[in-house]
């Protein structure tokens, strides 16, 4: 048990928990740095930095960087520079999809440390079921990387519908059967044991919102800060990131892009609308529309420049452009990411897309927008489920580090 002392008010407490995040969020950003260094970047002094570091060096989860010593000019003594250890946290990241379960486990630095793919299809019987089937991936991936126990300091999933700012599925079209679950706790109650107990972080999101989380820290696109991100798999979503923070809306509800309406007398929806942007764009749309079996042929036909794969994804990016037009005269966003089974398509999707914004799109008057193709693909809304765990943790890493406190 902490005691407080006189001279050490609880200001002073709450001070080294955002410092300390600071030191650590600097290290996982921008990789092994010299102590100096560290005390530049955060304003701190040198005196401050070397006593976290000591603490976060007991704790294992900073190391000295073997073989990256520079040299100090002035001293000719060469500064070590400290890097993030192998006792650093680690964050599972989820992506339920409709028919698969993606995870990954990440260090704070974004590094993947482990990966799986598995097809699962979640629109059969008892979501709970599922939820329970994807926990044992999980388990499973997580098992054979061998961490050290209490790595594990959180989880972070990825879902195909709207999440409320409580973490419960509000509206899923694709999965209508998971409506009012909180699959993000759902999962770790199934994986308590390879935490942290009750100090796991649970994030839960929307997929395309956590794809752009991941693109944007993950994705390497230089000056990335205000954008969309459009992607597809069985629905279409946008995630918003604007001055770098993802904008949900206020109930989460932000970005859902594959119900907008592109034609009001268009063929009926899922949501109960009619003519929603997903019905000529989502999944079901571009294959049928096709008579391809999945994106790849659809992909290979259009490249062949087979008729009716060249005409529905030509309608499609054509509706995709009418509706990132509606967007981009909403949001004053200047750059478009395309993501999931767009990023594949979009060779075939960029011209038509790309037609309608400069019609549509107010600023393409004096900036066009920007179409850009997203790098991490299937793997971008896993990547942002465990980066938000960690930027969490990173907020204050006190209280699911306590260790480090002492
Ligand atoms: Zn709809």
């Amino acid at each position: 048990m902490r005691v407080a002392r006189l001279d050490a008010p609880a200001r002073q407490g709450s001070l080294r928990r955002h410092n300390l995040g600071l030191v650590l969020r600097e290290l996982a950003v921008a990789g092994p740095l010299a102590r100096a260094e560290l005390a530049r970047r955060t304003g701190l002094t040198k005196a401050t930095i070397s006593a976290y570091v000591e603490a976060l060096q007991a704790a294992g989860i900073v190391e000295e960087a073997p073989g990256a010593a520079v040299a100090v000019p002035s001293r000719g003594r060469p500064a070590s520079p400290v890097r993030l250890g192998s006792g650093a946290p680690v964050a599972v990241g989820v992506e339920l999809g409709v028919d698969f379960v993606s995870a990954c486990v990440t260090a704070p630095t974004g590094e993947v440390v482990g990966m799986l793919r598995t097809p699962r299809d979640q629109r059969s019987g008892d979501p709970r079921d599922r939820l329970a089937e994807a926990a044992d991936d999980v388990a499973g991936l997580v098992a054979s990387l061998a961490l050290g126990a209490g790595r594990v300091v959180g989880l972070g999933v990825a879902f195909p519908g709207v999440v409320g700012p409580d973490g419960r599925i509000r509206s899923a079209p694709n999965l209508p059967g998971w409506n009012g679950l909180d699959v993000g706790r759902g999962l770790a109650a199934h994986l308590g044991r390879l935490g942290s107990g009750e100090r796991l972080v649970v994030e839960t999101g929307n997929e395309a919102d956590l794809a752009a989380l991941g693109e944007l820290w993950f994705g390497e696109h230089p000056e990335l800060a205000d954008f969309a991100l459009v992607s597809a798999e069985v629905g279409v979503g946008a995630g918003i990131v604007v001055g770098g923070r993802l904008f949900t809306g206020a109930t989460g509800a932000a970005g859902e892009l594959g119900h907008l309406t592109v034609d009001p007398d268009g063929p009926a929806c899922g949501c109960g609308s009619k003519g929603c942007l997903e019905r000529y764009a989502g999944l079901v749309a571009l294959l049928e529309g096709s008579g391809t079996a999945d994106i790849g042929g659809l992909r290979a036909a259009a490249d062949r420049g087979e008729p009716r794969a060249v005409s529905v994804l030509a309608r499609a990016g054509t509706a995709l452009g009418v509706a990132a037009a509606a967007l981009v005269n909403l949001l004053d966003v200047p750059v478009l990411v395309l993501g999931g089974i767009y990023a594949e398509l979009a060779p075939h999707l960029a011209g038509p897309l790309a037609a309608e914004l400069q019609i549509r799109a107010v600023r393409h008057l004096w900036d066009p927008v920007r179409l850009v193709t997203a790098r991490l693909g299937a793997e971008a809304a896993v990547r942002g489920a465990a980066g938000l765990v960690h930027d969490r943790v990173l907020d204050d890493p006190a209280t699911y580090l306590p260790e480090v406190l002492g």
